[in-house]
């Protein structure tokens, strides 16, 4: 599906289109999951001034999972990583805000956590590359792609009343 299939009201849609407001798909991983970070994680993009757009935990299947990475599939750690996502539930989100793909990023930290600043998530939280607990879209195309992916489903419009505590 489009994101035009769902039912946004064209006023809030142009609004985000106004105030250059993206979306990005932000999945904690197992580890994540397992180490009790989901709180946490979901915390600073809440503190940050993001906003939750879509929600939940899913347990995915292998061929799922080799679609979510399907640019990767070439890499010798495909197998390793597939496994990994599969091998317990993860958290799948919709962060929207201005900038929040690249920001959200940032807030990840480098692929390799031994490279993470401190502050970053996978900085404060991760050691080895193939536990990095989180996973961010790398580009706003891919974003739509992930989100369509992960949420066949519409999700839930909503507008925060924070917005002009956070946007001048
Ligand atoms: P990112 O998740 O930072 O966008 P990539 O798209 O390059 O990074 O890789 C996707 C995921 O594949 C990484 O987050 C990590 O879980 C895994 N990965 C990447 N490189 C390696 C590697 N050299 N060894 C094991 N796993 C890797």
């Amino acid at each position: 599906r489009s994101s035009d299939d769902c039912a946004e009201t064209e006023q809030s849609r142009q609004t985000r289109k106004e105030e250059k407001m993206e979306q990005t798909f932000i999945m904690i991983k197992p580890d994540g999951v397992q180490r009790g970070l989901v709180g946490e994680i979901i915390g600073r993009f809440e503190k940050k001034g993001f906003y939750l757009k879509g929600l939940k935990l899913i347990s995915v299947d292998r061929s799922f999972a080799e679609k979510h990475y399907a640019d990767l599939s070439a890499k010798p750690f495909f197998n390793g990583l597939v496994e990994y996502i599969i091998s317990g539930p993860v958290v799948a989100m919709i962060w929207e805000g201005k900038n929040v793909v690249t920001t959200g990023r940032k807030i990840i930290g480098a692929t390799n956590p031994a490279e993470s600043a401190p502050g970053t998530i996978r900085g404060d939280f991760g050691i080895d590359i193939g536990r990095n607990v989180i996973h961010g879209s790398d580009s706003v195309e891919s974003a739509r792609k992930e989100i369509a992916l992960w949420f066949p489903e519409c999700p839930v419009n909503w507008q925060s009343s924070l917005h002009p505590w956070i946007y001048e």
